[in-house]
Protein backbone atom coordinates (compact mmCIF):
# COMPACT_ATOMS: atom_id res chain seq x y z
CA UNK A 1 0.00 0.00 0.00
CA UNK A 2 1.47 3.53 -0.85
CA UNK A 3 2.36 6.01 1.91
CA UNK A 4 -0.43 8.58 2.28
CA UNK A 5 -0.10 12.00 2.08
CA UNK A 6 1.00 13.99 4.76
CA UNK A 7 -1.37 17.05 5.31
CA UNK A 8 -1.18 20.04 7.74
CA UNK A 9 -3.24 22.41 9.07
CA UNK A 10 -3.78 24.33 12.28
CA UNK A 11 -6.12 26.55 14.45
CA UNK A 12 -5.76 29.43 16.46
CA UNK A 13 -6.54 29.36 20.69
CA UNK A 14 -9.22 31.75 20.44
CA UNK A 15 -10.70 31.25 23.48
CA UNK A 16 -14.32 29.87 21.64
CA UNK A 17 -14.56 27.18 19.34
CA UNK A 18 -18.07 27.61 17.67
CA UNK A 19 -20.28 26.04 15.26
CA UNK A 20 -19.29 27.89 12.52
CA UNK A 21 -15.09 26.35 13.64
CA UNK A 22 -16.57 23.01 13.54
CA UNK A 23 -18.38 23.01 10.23
CA UNK A 24 -15.39 25.40 8.50
CA UNK A 25 -12.53 22.90 9.85
CA UNK A 26 -12.86 20.72 12.26
CA UNK A 27 -15.30 18.31 11.08
CA UNK A 28 -13.19 18.12 7.34
CA UNK A 29 -10.12 17.87 9.71
CA UNK A 30 -12.40 14.63 11.63
CA UNK A 31 -12.98 13.09 7.90
CA UNK A 32 -9.34 13.82 6.41
CA UNK A 33 -7.89 11.15 8.71
CA UNK A 34 -9.32 8.08 6.55
CA UNK A 35 -7.35 9.72 3.70
CA UNK A 36 -4.06 11.53 4.84
CA UNK A 37 -1.35 11.15 7.71
CA UNK A 38 -2.49 14.14 9.55
CA UNK A 39 -0.95 16.81 11.58
CA UNK A 40 -3.09 19.40 12.95
CA UNK A 41 -1.32 22.32 15.03
CA UNK A 42 -2.87 24.54 17.97
CA UNK A 43 -1.27 27.70 16.98
CA UNK A 44 -0.13 30.11 20.01
CA UNK A 45 3.02 31.71 18.02
CA UNK A 46 -0.01 32.71 15.42
CA UNK A 47 -2.43 34.34 17.99
CA UNK A 48 -0.04 36.23 19.45
CA UNK A 49 -0.13 38.53 16.28
CA UNK A 50 -3.61 39.99 17.82
CA UNK A 51 -3.76 41.17 20.94
CA UNK A 52 -4.39 38.99 23.79
CA UNK A 53 -4.09 38.05 27.68
CA UNK A 54 -1.00 36.06 28.75
CA UNK A 55 -2.31 34.89 31.78
CA UNK A 56 -5.69 33.00 29.44
CA UNK A 57 -3.20 31.32 27.07
CA UNK A 58 -2.70 28.11 28.08
CA UNK A 59 -6.33 27.88 29.72
CA UNK A 60 -7.18 28.15 25.73
CA UNK A 61 -4.99 26.03 24.14
CA UNK A 62 -6.14 23.31 26.55
CA UNK A 63 -9.50 24.17 25.91
CA UNK A 64 -8.89 23.81 22.25
CA UNK A 65 -7.19 21.01 22.77
CA UNK A 66 -10.62 18.69 24.43
CA UNK A 67 -13.14 20.14 21.86
CA UNK A 68 -10.25 18.66 19.04
CA UNK A 69 -9.79 15.71 20.48
CA UNK A 70 -13.35 15.13 21.91
CA UNK A 71 -14.62 16.04 17.95
CA UNK A 72 -12.18 12.93 17.03
CA UNK A 73 -8.39 14.37 16.68
CA UNK A 74 -7.72 11.33 18.99
CA UNK A 75 -3.78 11.29 19.76
CA UNK A 76 -4.47 7.38 17.77
CA UNK A 77 -5.60 8.76 14.63
CA UNK A 78 -3.38 11.89 14.42
CA UNK A 79 -0.89 14.18 15.61
CA UNK A 80 -2.09 17.22 17.66
CA UNK A 81 0.24 19.64 19.43
CA UNK A 82 0.49 23.13 20.19
CA UNK A 83 3.18 25.18 18.15
CA UNK A 84 4.99 26.55 20.82
CA UNK A 85 6.46 23.35 21.89
CA UNK A 86 8.41 23.20 18.66
CA UNK A 87 10.62 26.40 18.52
CA UNK A 88 11.60 24.52 15.04
CA UNK A 89 8.59 26.60 13.43
CA UNK A 90 10.57 29.62 14.08
CA UNK A 91 13.68 28.64 13.30
CA UNK A 92 12.34 27.93 10.37
CA UNK A 93 10.26 30.97 9.73
CA UNK A 94 12.54 33.17 9.90
CA UNK A 95 15.13 31.45 7.35
CA UNK A 96 12.11 32.02 5.05
CA UNK A 97 11.79 35.72 5.80
CA UNK A 98 14.94 35.96 4.51
CA UNK A 99 13.81 34.99 0.98
CA UNK A 100 9.97 35.97 1.29
CA UNK A 101 9.16 39.67 -0.30
CA UNK A 102 7.91 42.73 1.50
CA UNK A 103 5.82 43.82 -1.00
CA UNK A 104 4.22 40.06 -1.66
CA UNK A 105 3.47 40.29 2.28
CA UNK A 106 1.93 43.93 2.06
CA UNK A 107 -0.45 42.63 -0.77
CA UNK A 108 -2.12 39.59 1.55
CA UNK A 109 -5.82 40.63 1.61
CA UNK A 110 -5.68 39.60 5.32
CA UNK A 111 -2.94 41.29 6.51
CA UNK A 112 -4.55 44.32 5.17
CA UNK A 113 -8.21 43.26 6.53
CA UNK A 114 -6.38 43.04 10.19
CA UNK A 115 -4.44 45.94 9.93
CA UNK A 116 -7.56 47.85 9.25
CA UNK A 117 -9.30 46.02 12.08
CA UNK A 118 -6.46 47.46 14.89
CA UNK A 119 -4.48 50.15 13.50
CA UNK A 120 -2.50 50.62 16.79
CA UNK A 121 -1.39 46.88 16.55
CA UNK A 122 -0.16 46.58 13.12
CA UNK A 123 3.24 44.09 14.08
CA UNK A 124 5.73 42.31 12.14
CA UNK A 125 4.14 39.41 13.02
CA UNK A 126 1.18 39.87 11.41
CA UNK A 127 2.92 40.79 8.42
CA UNK A 128 4.68 37.69 8.77
CA UNK A 129 2.34 35.28 8.86
CA UNK A 130 1.67 33.33 5.68
CA UNK A 131 5.90 32.99 5.95
CA UNK A 132 5.43 31.42 9.27
CA UNK A 133 2.32 29.15 7.87
CA UNK A 134 4.59 28.33 4.98
CA UNK A 135 7.37 27.41 7.97
CA UNK A 136 4.53 25.27 9.55
CA UNK A 137 3.05 23.01 6.57
CA UNK A 138 6.93 22.52 5.20
CA UNK A 139 8.27 21.25 8.23
CA UNK A 140 6.45 18.38 7.83
CA UNK A 141 7.09 18.04 4.63
CA UNK A 142 3.27 18.42 4.17
CA UNK A 143 2.02 18.05 0.46
CA UNK A 144 -1.16 18.40 1.81
CA UNK A 145 -3.03 21.19 2.82
CA UNK A 146 -7.31 21.96 3.46
CA UNK A 147 -7.97 25.48 2.43
CA UNK A 148 -11.04 27.25 2.43
CA UNK A 149 -11.03 30.26 -0.26
CA UNK A 150 -10.25 33.00 1.87
CA UNK A 151 -7.02 30.86 2.71
CA UNK A 152 -5.91 30.32 -1.15
CA UNK A 153 -3.78 33.40 -1.56
CA UNK A 154 -1.73 32.50 1.60
CA UNK A 155 -1.03 29.55 0.37
CA UNK A 156 -0.40 30.23 -3.17
CA UNK A 157 2.16 32.42 -1.28
CA UNK A 158 3.97 29.17 0.33
CA UNK A 159 3.87 27.59 -3.09
CA UNK A 160 6.14 30.79 -4.38
CA UNK A 161 8.45 30.32 -1.08
CA UNK A 162 9.00 27.12 -2.18
CA UNK A 163 9.89 27.23 -5.16
CA UNK A 164 12.36 30.31 -4.32
CA UNK A 165 13.51 28.00 -1.42
CA UNK A 166 14.62 25.19 -3.64
CA UNK A 167 15.94 27.64 -6.21
CA UNK A 168 18.12 29.21 -3.59
CA UNK A 169 19.36 26.31 -1.65
CA UNK A 170 18.79 22.91 -3.47
CA UNK A 171 15.39 20.52 -3.31
CA UNK A 172 14.81 20.62 0.19
CA UNK A 173 10.69 20.38 0.23
CA UNK A 174 7.94 19.51 -1.60
CA UNK A 175 5.48 22.26 -3.10
CA UNK A 176 2.34 21.76 -0.74
CA UNK A 177 -1.06 21.38 -2.59
CA UNK A 178 -4.49 22.94 -1.46
CA UNK A 179 -6.95 19.79 -0.92
CA UNK A 180 -10.81 20.99 -1.69
CA UNK A 181 -12.86 20.14 1.51
CA UNK A 182 -16.46 20.38 1.99
CA UNK A 183 -16.45 23.05 4.76
CA UNK A 184 -18.91 24.85 5.31
CA UNK A 185 -18.91 28.58 6.00
CA UNK A 186 -22.36 29.92 8.37
CA UNK A 187 -23.43 33.60 8.57
CA UNK A 188 -23.72 33.99 12.56
CA UNK A 189 -27.30 33.84 14.16
CA UNK A 190 -27.73 37.82 13.27
CA UNK A 191 -28.17 36.05 9.57
CA UNK A 192 -25.37 38.96 8.44
CA UNK A 193 -22.08 38.62 8.94
CA UNK A 194 -19.70 35.64 9.53
CA UNK A 195 -20.29 33.36 12.69
CA UNK A 196 -17.48 34.83 14.96
CA UNK A 197 -16.55 35.41 19.01
CA UNK A 198 -15.86 38.68 18.12
CA UNK A 199 -19.42 39.79 16.97
CA UNK A 200 -21.66 37.33 19.61
CA UNK A 201 -23.16 35.82 17.08
CA UNK A 202 -22.30 32.45 17.69
CA UNK A 203 -23.50 28.63 19.31
CA UNK A 204 -20.40 27.50 21.14
CA UNK A 205 -19.59 23.72 19.99
CA UNK A 206 -19.76 22.30 23.55
CA UNK A 207 -23.17 24.98 24.95
CA UNK A 208 -25.42 22.69 26.55
CA UNK A 209 -29.40 22.62 25.01
CA UNK A 210 -30.59 25.01 26.99
CA UNK A 211 -27.66 27.63 26.02
CA UNK A 212 -27.83 26.29 22.60
CA UNK A 213 -31.90 27.13 22.72
CA UNK A 214 -32.04 30.52 24.31
CA UNK A 215 -29.52 31.77 21.31
CA UNK A 216 -31.27 29.64 18.62
CA UNK A 217 -34.88 31.61 19.29
CA UNK A 218 -34.23 34.69 18.76
CA UNK A 219 -31.86 34.02 15.77
CA UNK A 220 -33.19 36.05 12.57
CA UNK A 221 -34.69 34.24 9.77
CA UNK A 222 -36.71 35.41 6.69
CA UNK A 223 -37.35 39.17 7.44
CA UNK A 224 -40.24 38.44 5.62
CA UNK A 225 -42.29 35.79 7.42
CA UNK A 226 -43.67 38.77 9.69
CA UNK A 227 -46.61 36.65 10.48
CA UNK A 228 -46.68 32.68 11.10
CA UNK A 229 -48.77 32.18 7.95
CA UNK A 230 -46.42 34.13 5.44
CA UNK A 231 -44.81 31.42 2.90
CA UNK A 232 -40.83 31.75 3.76
CA UNK A 233 -38.14 31.86 1.93
CA UNK A 234 -35.41 28.75 2.88
CA UNK A 235 -33.17 29.94 0.79
CA UNK A 236 -32.23 33.18 2.39
CA UNK A 237 -32.83 31.80 5.70
CA UNK A 238 -29.72 31.11 7.48
CA UNK A 239 -31.64 28.45 9.82
CA UNK A 240 -32.30 26.64 6.88
CA UNK A 241 -28.55 26.78 6.14
CA UNK A 242 -27.71 25.28 9.31
CA UNK A 243 -30.26 22.56 8.80
CA UNK A 244 -28.44 21.45 5.30
CA UNK A 245 -25.48 21.26 7.35
CA UNK A 246 -26.61 19.24 10.40
CA UNK A 247 -30.07 17.65 9.57
CA UNK A 248 -30.97 14.55 7.85
CA UNK A 249 -32.01 14.91 4.09
CA UNK A 250 -35.40 13.83 4.40
CA UNK A 251 -35.97 16.84 7.64
CA UNK A 252 -34.09 19.29 5.21
CA UNK A 253 -36.60 18.43 2.73
CA UNK A 254 -39.69 18.77 4.72
CA UNK A 255 -38.19 22.11 6.52
CA UNK A 256 -37.63 23.70 2.81
CA UNK A 257 -41.34 22.30 1.63
CA UNK A 258 -43.35 23.70 5.03
CA UNK A 259 -41.46 26.89 4.89
CA UNK A 260 -42.32 28.23 1.50
CA UNK A 261 -46.53 26.70 2.36
CA UNK A 262 -46.24 28.46 5.78
CA UNK A 263 -46.95 25.03 6.77
CA UNK A 264 -43.91 25.27 9.66
CA UNK A 265 -43.69 28.40 12.31
CA UNK A 266 -39.85 29.40 12.31
CA UNK A 267 -39.95 28.38 16.26
CA UNK A 268 -40.74 24.93 15.18
CA UNK A 269 -38.52 24.97 12.46
CA UNK A 270 -35.90 26.16 15.24
CA UNK A 271 -36.51 23.23 17.38
CA UNK A 272 -35.96 20.81 14.68
CA UNK A 273 -32.84 22.25 14.05
CA UNK A 274 -32.23 22.11 17.81
CA UNK A 275 -32.86 18.69 17.92
CA UNK A 276 -30.40 17.68 14.66
CA UNK A 277 -27.65 19.58 16.02
CA UNK A 278 -27.92 18.08 19.97
CA UNK A 279 -27.65 14.66 17.72
CA UNK A 280 -24.56 15.68 16.08
CA UNK A 281 -22.65 17.60 18.72
CA UNK A 282 -24.13 16.23 21.96
CA UNK A 283 -22.05 13.18 21.91
CA UNK A 284 -18.70 15.79 21.25
CA UNK A 285 -19.54 17.98 24.45
CA UNK A 286 -20.45 15.12 26.80
CA UNK A 287 -16.78 13.76 25.24
CA UNK A 288 -15.61 17.18 26.20
CA UNK A 289 -16.58 17.59 29.72
CA UNK A 290 -15.26 13.96 30.46
CA UNK A 291 -12.08 15.29 29.06
CA UNK A 292 -11.86 19.05 30.98
CA UNK A 293 -12.73 16.47 34.77
CA UNK A 294 -9.27 14.73 33.33
CA UNK A 295 -7.04 17.64 32.23
CA UNK A 296 -4.06 15.31 32.70
CA UNK A 297 -5.27 13.64 29.85
CA UNK A 298 -5.28 16.53 27.31
CA UNK A 299 -1.82 17.53 28.57
CA UNK A 300 -0.66 14.09 27.89
CA UNK A 301 -2.31 14.17 24.38
CA UNK A 302 -0.45 17.63 23.49
CA UNK A 303 2.82 16.07 24.62
CA UNK A 304 2.74 12.65 23.07
CA UNK A 305 1.67 14.46 19.76
CA UNK A 306 4.62 17.47 20.38
CA UNK A 307 6.83 14.16 20.94
CA UNK A 308 5.67 12.68 17.40
CA UNK A 309 6.21 16.04 15.69
CA UNK A 310 9.33 17.17 16.87
CA UNK A 311 10.75 13.77 15.38
CA UNK A 312 10.33 14.95 11.96
CA UNK A 313 10.81 18.67 12.45
CA UNK A 314 14.08 17.76 13.77
CA UNK A 315 14.89 15.74 10.67
CA UNK A 316 13.59 18.88 8.55
CA UNK A 317 15.54 21.11 10.25
CA UNK A 318 18.87 19.32 10.08
CA UNK A 319 18.35 19.37 6.22
CA UNK A 320 17.55 23.25 6.12
CA UNK A 321 20.09 24.15 8.38
CA UNK A 322 22.85 22.12 6.07
CA UNK A 323 21.12 23.71 3.09
CA UNK A 324 21.33 26.96 3.71
CA UNK A 325 24.96 26.73 5.29
CA UNK A 326 24.16 27.41 9.17
CA UNK A 327 25.98 23.58 9.08
CA UNK A 328 28.08 21.14 7.53
S1 LIG B 1 -39.49 28.18 8.72
FE1 LIG B 1 -37.35 27.73 9.06
S2 LIG B 1 -36.37 28.00 7.10
FE2 LIG B 1 -38.36 29.03 7.00
S3 LIG B 1 -37.94 31.16 7.53
FE3 LIG B 1 -38.55 30.09 9.41
S4 LIG B 1 -36.65 29.41 10.33
FE4 LIG B 1 -36.21 29.92 8.21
Amino acid sequence: MPARQRLFSGIQPTGVVHIGNYLGAIRNWVRLLESYECTYCIVDYHAMTIRYEPSEMQGRIQELAAVLIASGLTPDRCTLYAQSELPEHAELCWILTTIAGLGELERMTQFKDKSEQDRDNVNLGLLAYPVLQTADIILFKATAVPVGEDQLQHLELAREIVRRFNRKFGPVFPEPQAVTTQGARVLGLDGKAKMSKSLNNYIGLVETPAEIWDKLRPAVTDPQRVRRSDPGRPEICNIYALHRQFSAPDRIHLVERECRSAGIGCIDCKKLLAESLEVEIGPIRQRYQALRADQEQVIGSLRQGAERARAVAHQTMDEVRRAVGLRE
